[in-house]
């Protein structure tokens, strides 16, 4: 597709629908911050637009459509994948700057929101009334409820509770050709027609740009326990993954951290981790008091019983908040090892995930890479993260073979290339691997009906032929 420069005419009509100055942006020191995103890779927009109106935002996509300019809806960036990256340069549409709207209807249990909304603000007006928002990334407090939707985030509580597109009830879209339309409802049952709620959440900003979603709510859990199993081998922790999940338990939550990450962290703000542990796994149920008493309780002993070398129950809240804020300094800790981070979430099947650990093993070894894994281990959707250092080409050459191993890895084990950090342009050279011909060319009919001159976030989930995974520079 042969795109259209934004040029002093098509610049001057932007003007006109945002008249604010100060958020229409072409400075070049402006652009350089919506040059990247927390994945890999440096694309200028030729212009950043903030709007902060539905009305504006279906007026700038019209004029796109109309001159085939590409459109690239940004939350806060913080994807992994290169999903707002302007790959083609065009228009950085900073919906960040949307946030106008989070009610709570506690009648209803749904929340309504802009976009541009951070994720934790919902959690906390949730919690506020005694109502939950489950979908919990890591990134919540930096992250906005937009780019969640359109990347279908998790987070540890997906285990349990799910992911984002499950307490999704409605959306407002503005479509690639400038419509606003409304999909889906308040109510939690709906089934008028194809289910283009859906068919949004997790679209990656492809089809269209959400201005406005209708969230589900739950009640709060009342009560909560955590644990910490220390593992000499990680293979076993993987086992006891598997054993506690066939229990009959559902924990909230079961997060792991292998030896690097262990000692990373311990190197960056000690919290008494053992650093002489291969792996150690936190389990978190909640529920009722006495359920949530009771399994815990079971958890530690199937752990024990797998072979954890130690079992820790946080017994006060502060012990429990330590554990949970060691998991959370993971990726700060790791990217202290050198500067480059490559973060992968190939997911796996549950029984797979001691497979996995192996595969994993032999890749570190087979590259020479420096290759740590944590993440969601319960929902088998690990966080495989490379730590290297850009400016060495020799280095990044091998860890663009061993971040395709670890894909090749994972679907060979029946799982995927991505659990919830979505496709974006990191991952589009894998996708035939996944789908199949004929499955990757079904979806790209369901974006070329409904984006047909690609305007909207064109260059991700889509490789161009020939495309490959590029980690070296120049
Ligand atoms: C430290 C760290 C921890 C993380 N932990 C997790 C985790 O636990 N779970 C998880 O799932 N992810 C995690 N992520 C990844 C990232 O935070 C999520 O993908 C998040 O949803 C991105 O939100 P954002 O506001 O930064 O969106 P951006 O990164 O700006 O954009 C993400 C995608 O959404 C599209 N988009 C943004 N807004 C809209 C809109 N209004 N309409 C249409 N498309 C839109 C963009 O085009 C892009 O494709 C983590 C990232 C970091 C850096």
């Amino acid at each position: 597709m042969k795109y259209k420069q934004v040029d002093a005419e098509i610049l001057g009509r932007i003007r006109e629908i945002v008249p604010d100055a100060k958020r229409v942006l072409t400075e070049r020191t402006d652009l350089a911050s919506y040059s990247f995103d927390a994945s890999f890779g440096t694309h200028f927009p030729e212009l950043v637009v903030q709007p902060k109106t539905t009305a504006e935002v279906a007026a700038i996509v019209k004029l796109a459509y109309e001159e085939t300019i590409p459109i690239y809806p940004r939350g806060r960036s913080t994807s992994l994948s290169g999903g707002p990256l302007p790959v083609e340069g065009g228009i950085a549409l900073d919906m960040s700057h949307m946030n106008q709207r989070l009610e709570i209807i506690p009648d209803d249990l749904i929340a309504i929101v802009s976009p541009g909304v951070l994720t934790a603000n919902i959690h906390q007006a949730a919690e506020q009334v005694g109502l939950m928002y489950p979908p919990d990334p890591s990134s919540s407090a930096v992250a906005t409820i937009g780019g969640n939707l359109a990347e279908n985030a998790g987070g540890p509580r997906g285990l349990k509770y799910g992911v984002t597109k499950d307490y999704v009830l409605g959306l407002e879209v503005v479509t690639p050709q400038g419509e606003v339309i409304r999909t889906g409802g308040r109510t939690v049952k709906n089934v008028t027609g194809y289910d283009l709620t859906k068919l949004i959440v997790g679209s990656e900003g492809t089809l269209g740009i959400i201005t406005e979603a209708i969230l589900q709510l739950i009640p709060k859990p009342p009560a909560t326990a955590t644990l910490m199993a220390i593992f000499d081998d990680i293979v076993t922790s993987g086992e006891a993954i598997s054993r506690v999940l066939t229990s009959g338990i559902l924990p909230a939550k079961m997060e792991i951290m292998d030896q690097a990450c262990i000692k990373a962290v311990e190197a960056y703000q000690p919290c008494g981790l053992p650093v002489e542990a291969e792996a150690i796994i936190l389990i978190e149920v909640d529920g009722h008091p006495r359920a949530v008493e009771e399994e815990i309780k079971e958890a530690a002993r199937i752990c024990e019983s797998i072979g954890a070398s130690r079992v820790e129950i946080a017994n006060t809240e502060a012990e429990r908040e330590a554990l949970w804020k060691a998991r959370k300094m993971v990726s700060p800790a790791i990217v202290r090892m050198k500067p480059t981070k490559i973060s992968e979430d190939a997911t796996v099947p549950r029984s797979k995930i001691p497979e996995m650990f192996a595969r994993l093993k032999q890749i570190r070894d087979k590259y020479q890479v420096n290759l740590v894994v944590f993440g969601h281990a319960g929902d088998g959707n690990l966080h495989p993260n490379i730590i290297a250092d850009k400016r060495d080409q020799e280095e990044m050459k091998r860890v663009e073979k061993a971040v395709a191993e670890i894909f090749e890895a994972a679907i060979a084990l029946g799982g995927t290339l991505s659990g919830e950090h979505g496709i974006g342009n990191m991952k589009a050279p894998f996708m035939e691997m996944e789908l199949g011909a004929a499955g990757l060319d079904v979806m790209k009919r369901i974006k070329e009906s409904l984006d047909p001159k690609n305007i909207m976030n064109p260059g991700k989930i889509f490789p161009k032929p020939g495309q490959r995974l590029v980690l070296t520079e120049g």
